[in-house]
């Protein structure tokens, strides 16, 4: 493996920080990224964050000028001895609670996105920041995970709303030189090209490999010479519309994703599916178990004892269903080399709900594997409900799904000046300790005024940022002054600020709060006591409903009747995500029950002193418990259920939220109002943290199938 040919040269002195560029473990240590930002302040921001970027655009003269800084040098001393201890120390909590003579067994994490940084755009939404989060925290409990992805050279689709705030939709097309992703090497010293086993005609797949901490993700590239135009397609962008080009992605995803672990010389692991769309991946395990002399049921009772699903979905218009002639056009010889006839195939993707419908990844998924698990609690519930077909003669408690409610990695998605808040008042090594309630207790004991200074304090910097893009987009795009302003160019730091920032589908419910506007327009035009809302987020390109729902929101910011005090972000990506949940005031959530299976931003809030306002649903029927933020909606289904959960929404706010946020003791700041702030902070902290997750997941599943999977090694 090389290093990213656009890696320039460095000064001896400071040579580290090519390395430190080009492992993602920068971005979640605040040391490290100032290392970067020390090097010039604006360049980094011009690199929005992209140390890799920024280093190869450097001018020599600033490396120099960085070598001669003993301050400068000091710090990189300090980082680099931290990164390097980080990445050899074997004494981490897996190896403690799962002690094992080699490195191997592995966990194959599969998913088919992953959110690790703005400056790695292959990610849509939640699904994939969940994934991310879900490798930073292997890396830091040292749980032996290895990810597998696509990557997609077209992926990222950035949102641009024009003057009628309609969506459109900008691909940016990936520099491979700015990116922390490596070419993995054969041992001939060329790029390393796999073929997807048994599918006709041949597809190939190249491998880059992006380094997490300690943990490996390789990405699967199909823009490759040797494939045919239509092959080299295959990747190019995140979630085709089209179900065959779909299935085309996942064949290359799960069949081709265990084929390139074998080529890395991974032996044994178990497979961890994050959502369907990779399970083909266990049929080229069960494949390559047969090569090695089972037969199909031994294999599948191989895999049955080693792998988990973890479904997202609470819906079965979420799940990827293949037509079966479709799925006879790609697996045909696969079903042979597997001994199977067409029919004992097709049974393995049966739905009994649905029979007709096509191979169900989830059914095949759930059918496949022993270890399977919803998102929450409450997930659970509506998963068992979903596919209880599955298993006719179970009573519900008996069906053998559970559930690891989504966690936060934490020093991702805290903010660096509250974590340095916590290492004063928490003790230097919160971090260390943060999924230990204990050590949260003392959040009790942080001044007031210290804690809402800094809250004041992120909020102008999130209003600031929003008033600079508004201001670019002005004046580079020549958009309407009413476009910019709509942005956010009016808002007021000193004024209750909620934050609506999700993906605009139509469930979401973005434009509840817009129900009365008559009613809306006297909360937030209150001269005593205004109110802001701030939304952001992007509707899929195919869907027209959640575009005209983004639209009315982006009319009602633009209507002056509404005082300049509701604005749309554009473009919600990883980082416009960090300023809002570290900025505003209250996290509001409002989709239709049971349809957020978990949820993950509210979290993100929460851990930054930025109370939920939210439906019971997901997680936060786990998270609220009366004194860390609000709930309100109908319990139960009505006709009505919008009209009913605006008008709960409108009390809450006319009723509660507003008299507390606004009541001011003698030195200015509305204590009661922080007390709310540090209960989010002490019930969020610890509990739904990656940590907690990772931790769970350990116990329910990564740790019985690991052993499930050595006992039948030791066997052989
Ligand atoms: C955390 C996060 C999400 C997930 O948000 P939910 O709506 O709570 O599921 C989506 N997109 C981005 C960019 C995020 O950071």
């Amino acid at each position: 493996m090389t290093q990213n040919s656009a890696c320039p040269l460095l000064p001896e002195r400071i040579n580290g920080l090519g390395k430190l560029s080009m492992n993602l473990y920068w971005s979640w240590n605040p040391k490290a990224r100032m290392l970067f930002k020390l090097l010039g302040r604006m360049r980094w921001k011009e690199s929005i964050h992209n140390p890799v970027k920024m280093l190869s655009e450097l001018p020599l003269g600033a490396l120099e000028k960085a070598c001669k800084s003993p301050s400068y040098l000091r710090l990189y001393d300090e980082v680099m001895a931290e990164f390097e201890a980080y990445m050899v120390n074997t004494s981490r909590w897996f190896d403690a609670v799962f002690p094992r003579p080699q490195k191997e067994p592995l966990i194959a994490y599969f998913s088919f996105e992953y959110g690790l940084h703005r400056s790695l755009p292959i990610y849509a939404g939640g699904l994939g920041v969940l994934a991310g989060d879900h490798l930073k925290e292997s890396s830091d409990l040292g749980v032996p995970v290895v990810g597998i992805g696509l990557f997609y050279p077209e992926g990222y689709v950035h949102q641009r709303l024009t003057e009628q705030g309609w969506q459109e939709e900008h691909r940016e097309l990936i520099n491979y030189n700015y990116l922390p992703i490596e070419k993995v090497k054969d041992k001939a010293g060329k790029w390393l090209i796999v073929r997807v086993p048994v599918v006709e005609p041949a597809i190939y797949v190249s491998v880059w490999r992006v380094q997490v901490g300690r943990v490996p993700l390789y990405l699967m590239d199909t823009n490759i010479e040797v494939n045919d135009p239509w092959n080299r397609e295959i990747s190019a962008r995140l979630y085709m519309g089209d179900p065959e080009e779909r299935l085309r992605q996942e064949i290359v995803l799960g069949l081709g994703g265990i084929a390139v672990l074998k080529t890395l010389g991974l032996q044994e692991f178990m497979v961890h599916l994050n959502e369907g769309h990779p399970a083909f991946a266990l049929l080229e395990h069960a494949r390559g178990l047969m090569e090695r002399g089972l037969d199909f049921e031994q294999a599948k009772e191989y895999i049955y004892r080693t792998s988990l699903f973890t479904t997202h979905t609470p819906v079965p218009a979420g799940i990827d269903v293949f037509s079966y002639a479709l799925m006879e056009k790609y697996f045909h010889p696969y079903w042979e080399a597997l001994g199977l006839n067409r029919e004992a195939f097709f049974k393995l993707g049966l739905n009994p709900a649905d029979p007709n419908a096509g191979f169900n990844m989830a059914v095949f998924a759930l059918r496949m594997c022993h270890f399977a698990n919803a998102v929450s609690k409450k997930h659970l519930e509506v998963s068992k409900d979903m596919w209880k077909a599955l298993w006719k003669d179970k009573r519900p408690e008996e069906i053998p799904i559970f559930h690891v409610t989504n966690g936060v990695h934490v020093p991702t998605w805290v903010d660096p000046k509250v974590g340095l808040l916590f290492d004063r008042h928490l003790g230097r090594d919160w971090l260390e300790r943060h999924d230990d309630p204990r050590t949260w207790s003392n959040i009790q004991d942080v001044p007031d005024k210290e804690l809402w200074e800094l809250h004041i304090w992120l909020k102008t910097k999130l209003l600031n940022i929003m008033r600079e893009r508004a201001r670019r987009r002005w004046a580079r795009d020549k958009v309407p002054a009413s476009v910019g302003l709509a942005q956010g160019a009016l808002l007021d730091p000193f004024v209750l600020t909620l934050g609506f920032a999700r993906r605009f589908a139509a469930y979401k419910r973005a434009d509840l709060i817009l129900s009365d506007p008559e009613r809306l327009k006297r909360i937030v035009s209150n001269p005593l006591r205004p109110v802001q809302v701030i939304f952001a987020g992007k509707a899929h390109p195919d869907d027209s409903l959640g575009k005209r729902i983004l639209q009315n929101v982006f009319n009602v910011a633009k209507d002056p009747a509404f005082c300049g005090r509701i604005a749309f972000v554009e473009d919600y990506g990883e980082q416009t995500a960090q300023y809002l949940v570290h900025g505003v005031d209250a996290w509001l959530n409002n989709p239709i029950p049971p349809l957020e299976a978990s949820g993950t931003s509210g979290m993100k809030a929460a851990l930054n002193g930025v109370p939920n306002l939210s439906i019971l649903d997901g997680w936060w029927v786990e998270g609220f418990n009366g004194q860390n933020g609000w709930t309100f909606g109908v319990e139960t289904p009505t006709e009505n259920r919008d009209m009913a959960d605006a008008e709960a929404l409108y009390r809450a706010l006319e009723q509660e939220i507003i008299p507390l946020y606004y009541d001011l003791g003698e030195d200015g700041i509305p204590h009661g109002w922080v007390a709310m702030m540090k209960a989010a902070i002490k019930s969020c902290g610890p509990t739904f943290s990656a940590r907690r997750m990772l931790k769970e997941y350990a116990h329910k599943a990564y740790i019985p199938a690991l052993m499930a999977l050595l006992a039948v090694v030791e066997q052989r």
